[in-house]
């Protein structure tokens, strides 16, 4: 599967070459910052399989003590163009906004809310939400764990 991304200014260009692993909504006030908007609606992939075809104006920075996702700006947009986390799982992981794909269709919806509590507006669907740091952390690597073991055995 391959996946065509880019910031909303396309001045850094992406391709995902790999499964995504899950997507997910998370409401933390370091996303409603960096996002600009009351979510983030995030896709999760190994780093590994993210090579960057135009890669002019990025800035990566953390917002918060380790573990901490190294988050990638793009410094002509001030938008998101994709974050990575150490992982300890298999490989590093790469968190990719949703609205970053070209097509968006070829995308699975997201299964969770994390950091709900932060929530700025109630959200009406069926999804699992984890409220608190520890809670949004357990639902957020039993969903990883779940996930990854799923794609392996596929
Ligand atoms: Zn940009
Ligand atoms: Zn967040």
């Amino acid at each position: 599967m391959s996946f065509e991304i880019s910031c909303s200014c396309q001045h850094n260009e992406l391709v995902l070459n790999g499964p995504v692993i899950m997507r997910f909504i998370c409401h933390c006030l370091i996303c409603q910052n960096v996002y600009q908007a009351p979510y983030a609606d995030v896709v999760v992939a190994w780093k590994n399989d993210v090579i960057t075809t135009k890669f002019q104006s990025i800035d990566f920075k953390k917002f918060r003590m380790p573990p901490a996702v190294n988050r990638g700006i793009c410094i002509q947009c001030k938008k998101p163009v994709y974050g990575y986390l150490k992982s300890y799982v298999k490989h590093d992981l790469a968190f990719i906004p949703a609205q970053n794909f070209k097509d968006s269709s070829l995308l699975p919806e997201p299964c969770l809310h994390e950091f709900y509590h932060r929530a700025v507006s109630p959200v009406a669907d069926d999804l699992p939400k984890y409220y608190g740091y520890m809670h949004s952390m357990f639902g957020l690597s039993k969903a990883l764990l779940k996930n990854i073991y799923t794609a392996d055995n596929a």
